[in-house]
């Protein structure tokens, strides 16, 4: 699998905002922030490029751990309740650019539905 920027930012070659941390998961702000409140939410493992590799058998507490550390950044950043939209990308057509999966915490104005 290819080197992406994510695995450069995960072993601190790279700057990035980060915003949380843990054995398993690391955040950070994205680069280019779509709203007041935007980081990105990712493993450190990097076997998974999207969601379609999900393996409910090996994966299950990861993902857990993934949407656990969303709940704590929202709280961290002041957005946990106003609201905030969690987005995977998977692919293609989602305009997925990295493929190591991530999820995107998005937050602090109004979001519009359907996404673009
Ligand atoms: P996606 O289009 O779902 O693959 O999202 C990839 C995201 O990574 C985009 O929102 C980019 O702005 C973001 N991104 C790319 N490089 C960096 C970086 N070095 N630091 C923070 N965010 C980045």
């Amino acid at each position: 699998m290819a080197e992406t920027i994510f695995a450069k930012i995960i072993r601190k070659e790279i700057p990035a905002q980060i915003v949380f941390e843990s054995d398993t998961v690391i955040a950070f702000k994205d680069i280019n922030p779509q709203a007041p409140v935007h980081v990105l939410i990712i493993p450190k493992i990097t076997e998974i490029e999207s969601a379609r590799d999900l393996d409910p058998g090996k994966h299950a507490k990861l993902l857990g751990e993934l949407y656990d550390a969303a709940n704590t950044i929202a709280k961290q950043l002041g957005v946990f309740e106003s609201g905030f939209r969690l987005v995977l990308n998977s692919g293609a057509d989602s305009g997925q650019e990295v493929p190591h999966i991530h999820i995107h915490l998005l937050g602090g104005r109004k979001m519009n539905w359907p996404p673009g």
